[in-house]
């Protein structure tokens, strides 16, 4: 472990970021009118543009920082309608007519992909792969063969299998078939140019920072700039704007590591996610003309675990075991919302507001859930009907199990919020080496210090500027996670992942 964990890179970096050639944007230096703004250019915001812009609407998308470099430039993009295991418990709670639903939609969305892909020979190193849950846990075993009765219910094409084609232990498998692998900033590379080509503006640096709702909404920008519009898609994964939709308390924020690995055992393909914990996921991708294999897993709430660092190792170990490992050229994390009945929000941001729509809580799924969302939403804004609106609706409400899971998980940010102002840490900022972080106690109080690599001491006030809650340190992505709404800042206190706007007070910087 120890000679592999050498080998590992020192700053993380996402692989698709690192293979693709984007182009670039100019911040917004005016006021602007559109028919349609956009708050995000991940996959939801650059899909629903695209769509738009095809069916000649006028459309301004605004970034906060680059394009494709939120959870979609750190994804591990298998683009497949097997979301895990899901569809025994959407019927139990949903019944089998909506739990269809929620497999139809994920499922046009692939092919759409799929279509787009061929029909204009998109260089996304892509191929149709089957997907496989596996499990080597007795105990999975009884879940698995309900997941496969559900499939056979709703007609999904699939296999239940005692084996499974890679050097994996496992005791079953079931199987759904002609999924997809993707580069999917290759892909959305295609997406950009033809929005722009087709008249679209998409502008980077310029953060989204209030809105104000009516008959034309209007978006403020960080410079105080304003873009009015007709109506307004935010696809900032988390809500920038969340004044009635309570969406953070709606969800919960859950990161997982990726690696992209050259191993010495040949990958024969598929695409893999086991049934327990910790979670492992596989798939290949091309790099320097030779196969990777691009391993995901190791799931924890945002904010709750400090040295981040072991999920990576533990991730090597068991590529190291099942393929043996050759070297490591990249490694990332990223996180993503899951909303409290695991389908996502999809349409209006309120009761109350006819033109602003939302979609966020892809519960890590959101390849075709990102890109349902768009085709859902750009038929909203052209006045089609979508069969899926309902089953997607963020004001839905269902008494089971929403209430208990909305009632725990909120005693859970209670406790977190009240355990962070107890927190005395003995930590103080001398005793920090280079390239080291801690919650600290400065004159009787709690702060974040962080001693950069030239000996540079960050003191910021670990308060989140959202609601509050004291933040952990993150020794591996070297930032301040909030543990109860899963905001991140940089070490320097800026914002890096909403649902917080404001950076955090600097204390000091030597
Ligand atoms: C480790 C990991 C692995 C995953 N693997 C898979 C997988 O194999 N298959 C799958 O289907 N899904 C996967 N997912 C999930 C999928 O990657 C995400 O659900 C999806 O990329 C989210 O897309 P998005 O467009 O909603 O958000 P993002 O890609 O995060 O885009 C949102 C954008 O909004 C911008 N923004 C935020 N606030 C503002 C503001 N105020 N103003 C302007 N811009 C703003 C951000 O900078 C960002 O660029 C994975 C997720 C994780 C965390």
């Amino acid at each position: 472990m120890k000679e592999n964990n050498k080998r590992m890179p020192q700053f993380p970096e996402p692989f698709w970021r690192g293979t693709a050639d984007l182009p670039s944007f100019p911040k917004l230096s005016e006021d602007l009118e559109t028919e349609v703004a956009i708050v995000g250019g991940g996959i939801t915001g650059i899909t629903a543009a695209y769509l738009l812009a095809k069916e000649g609407v006028k459309v301004v998308l605004l970034e906060a920082g680059v394009i494709l470099n939120g959870t979609t430039g750190h994804t591990t993009a298998k683009a497949t309608a097997q979301h895990s295991i899901i569809y025994d418990e959407l019927i139990n709670h949903f019944g089998e007519e909506k739990a269809k639903l929620y497999y139809q939609a994920n499922h046009n969305a692939l092919q759409y992909m799929k279509d787009l892909i061929k029909n204009n020979n998109i260089d996304c190193d892509y191929s149709e792969e089957d997907a496989y849950i596996y499990t080597n846990s007795g105990s999975k075993l009884q879940q698995l063969m309900d997941e496969f009765k559900a499939y056979e219910k709703l007609g999904i094409a699939g296999e239940y299998v005692s084996k499974i084609p890679i050097p994996v232990e496992a005791k079953a498998a079931i199987i759904m078939k002609d999924q997809m692998q993707f580069h999917p900033l290759r892909y959305l590379k295609h997406l950009v140019e033809e929005i722009t080509r087709l008249g679209g503006q998409i502008y980077e640096h310029t953060t989204a920072v209030d809105m104000e709702e009516g008959n034309r909404p209007v978006i403020t920008t960080r410079d105080d700039h304003r873009v009015a519009c007709q109506q307004m898609i935010i696809a900032s994964h988390t809500p920038f704007y969340d004044l009635k939709g309570f969406y953070f308390s709606r969800m919960y924020w859950s990161r997982s590591y990726a690696m992209a690995i050259q191993t010495e055992k040949e990958f024969p393909g598929g695409m893999f996610i086991n049934a327990e914990t910790p979670s492992r996921s596989m798939r290949s991708a091309h790099y320097n003309g030779e196969k990777v294999i691009i391993f995901g897993g190791d799931s924890h709430d945002t904010g709750k675990k400090e040295n981040t660092h072991s999920y990576y190792e533990a991730i090597v170990d068991f590529a190291e075991k099942n393929f043996g490992v050759k070297s490591i050229p990249y490694r990332w994390s990223a996180q993503d919302p899951i909303t409290l009945d695991k389908v996502p929000f999809v349409g209006k941001y309120s009761s109350s507001t006819d033109n602003i729509f939302v979609a966020t809580g892809y519960r890590k799924w959101g390849m075709t859930n990102g890109t349902n969302a768009a085709m859902m939403l750009a038929d909203r804004i052209v006045g089609r009907d979508n069969p899926y609106a309902e089953m997607f609706e963020p004001q839905r409400f269902h008494a089971d199990p929403d209430v208990l899971q909305f009632i725990s998980f909120n005693a859970g940010v209670a406790k977190d919020l009240i355990k962070g102002k107890l927190d005395r840490p003995t930590a103080d900022p001398d005793s920090l080496g280079k390239d080291e972080g801690a919650a600290v106690t400065v004159d009787g109080k709690r702060a974040g210090a962080y001693r950069d690599k030239d000996g540079v001491l960050h003191l910021v006030d670990t308060t989140c500027t959202h609601m509050g809650c004291e933040l952990n340190w993150n020794t591996d992505e070297r930032s301040w996670d909030c543990p109860c709404h899963g905001s991140r800042f940089s070490y320097k206190g800026d914002v890096m992942e909403g649902p917080a706007e404001l950076p955090l007070k600097k204390l000091s910087e030597e």
